[in-house]
């Protein structure tokens, strides 16, 4: 009886994650998203743990509380700045497991024919996306040096190693028997891991982490096949496209081809920054952005990384309820790659309760600007950077931007002069419209808010 459900609840499982997908797609539904994923998780498990091919429920159990005891720290301790690298984790491991298991297979079962051609792409990819997370975590955490590694001929080596591997792979589906190859299959697999991210910069990590994911779940596909499971074929498949087409969407919004990111070496050119030529800018006490906030009509906030750094979210709710009730229009433009992974700003304001109508994509907004009295830009850098549409040197040329100069006056909470994530200075803070607001994004907000108070008309 338990053995004819079993095809069911798969199939109860595979639909929680398509609509977990649908849901997470908005912030309105994304915490149902977020309950229909782990729902079908459990369902999928649970199910899995009922067939009649498990036998070994004490060693499950042991790998449930040691990945318990890894996992749950990792999900509480690492701040939100570094849910980057703790994603590139989490994939490390999924694709370590793919691998893992893969090889037992392989070892245990002897497999040939069609299952060996699964088992050897689920294999290569597993441990090329294990060494590859791995390295992605260490630049993000800055264990390893963010900047691009690169030397001669480095393409050609890479790509020899990974036709090694495959020819190695087409070799093992050919003669499964032969077993001493499997180890150096693997051994290059890993190596080429590490070989594909040692040049690519820090500053696509997240992107090159959008593609990995997708690796680990084609991975994860590949051991559906080979361990005759319908449901993980789909759960990978679901994983592999979702990531693929995140890091497409990811590249559109920073102008950048997919080869640029992986072979493109882009974050060797931050030594620019240093050598900019001293300009003057106009900076501004928070009694004077308060003055100018009061007084006007439509308020457009850019969020950027230094609102998730100085955890301001909060503060700027407040800011929001003030203007609000003084009849201020006020409005927040969400750069598709503002902060430090796709939807990052999203869920910054999500905490704070910012209602979602009031959040607009870029496309929606930028023809607002002329309109507003003031761009208040929080934390935000690259995303607005008007040299992008012009500066044909500059990294970031062509990169659909946020176009915060054209309101009236535009205001940056930032705590120095120091650049972005690209590395490079922006124009815009010496515009004569732009006041500099120097300080802690939260701090400054507060100061805001206590003027805005204190003028006892807020
Ligand atoms: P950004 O260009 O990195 O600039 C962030 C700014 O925040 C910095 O200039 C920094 O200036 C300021 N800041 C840091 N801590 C602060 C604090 N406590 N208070 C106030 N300000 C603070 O950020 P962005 O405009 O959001 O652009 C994102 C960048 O990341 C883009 O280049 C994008 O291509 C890249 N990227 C994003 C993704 C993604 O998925 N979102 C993926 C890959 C790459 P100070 O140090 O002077 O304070």
């Amino acid at each position: 009886m338990t053995q004819t459900l079993i095809p069911f609840a798969y199939i109860v499982s595979a639909a929680l994650f398509i609509f977990s997908l649908k849901w997470l797609s908005h912030p309105s539904t994304s915490r149902r998203g977020v309950v229909a994923g782990e729902a079908g998780m459990l369902v999928a498990i649970v199910a899995t743990l009922l067939l009649k091919e498990v036998v070994d429920y004490q060693l499950i159990l042991i790998a449930f509380f040691v990945g318990s005891a890894v996992g749950v720290p990792l999900a509480y301790l690492m701040p939100m700045t570094a849910v980057p690298q703790r994603t590139a984790l989490s994939h490390a491991f999924g694709a370590l497991a793919a691998a893992l298991i893969g090889t037992a297979e392989y070892y245990q079962h002897s497999p040939s024919g069609f299952t060996m051609v699964a088992l050897v792409i689920e294999v290569l990819l597993g441990f090329l996306t294990f060494t590859g997370s791995m390295m992605a975590f260490g630049k993000l955490q800055e264990i390893l040096p963010t900047r691009p590694i690169v030397y001669r001929n480095q393409n050609l080596i890479n790509l020899s190693i990974l036709s090694l591997a495959a020819m190695l792979g087409v070799a093992l589906v050919i003669r499964p028997d032969q077993t001493w190859m499997f180890p150096i299959f693997a051994g290059l697999s890993l190596l080429f891991g590490v070989l594909l991210i040692v040049p690519i910069g820090g500053a696509d990590m997240p992107t090159v982490i959008a593609l990995l994911n997708s690796y680990a779940g084609l991975s994860a596909s590949m051991m559906g096949f080979a361990l005759d499971n319908k449901l993980l074929v789909i759960a990978g498949a679901l994983d592999g496209s979702s990531g693929l087409i995140l890091s497409v969407i990811m590249c559109k919004a920073m102008n950048r081809s997919f080869t640029n990111v992986l072979f493109g070496a882009f974050g060797q050119l931050q030594v620019k920054a240093g050598h900019v030529e001293q300009r003057s800018v106009r900076s501004a006490s928070a009694e004077e952005a308060a003055q100018i906030l009061e007084t006007s009509r439509l308020v457009i906030v850019v969020p950027g990384y230094g609102l998730a750094v100085a955890q301001a979210q909060h503060k700027i709710r407040e800011l929001y309820d003030l203007l609000s009730r003084r009849g201020v229009d006020v409005r927040f433009a969400i750069h598709p790659v503002a902060g430090r992974m796709p939807g990052h700003m999203n869920v910054l304001l999500a905490e704070a309760d910012i209602p979602y109508d009031k959040l607009f994509e870029m496309d929606e907004i930028n023809g607002d600007f002329p309109q507003a009295d003031v761009a208040l830009v929080i934390g935000a850098n690259d995303v607005t950077n008007p040299g992008a549409r012009h500066d044909k040197s500059s990294p970031i040329y062509g990169m659909p931007i946020l176009d915060v100069d054209r309101a009236r006056t535009v205001m940056v909470i930032k705590r120095s002069m120091n650049p972005g994530f690209a590395g490079i200075d922006n124009e815009l803070y010496y515009m004569d419209k732009t006041l500099m607001l120097f300080g802690d994004a939260k701090v400054f907000v507060s100061n805001i808010i206590k003027e805005l108070a204190a003028s006892g008309r807020a």
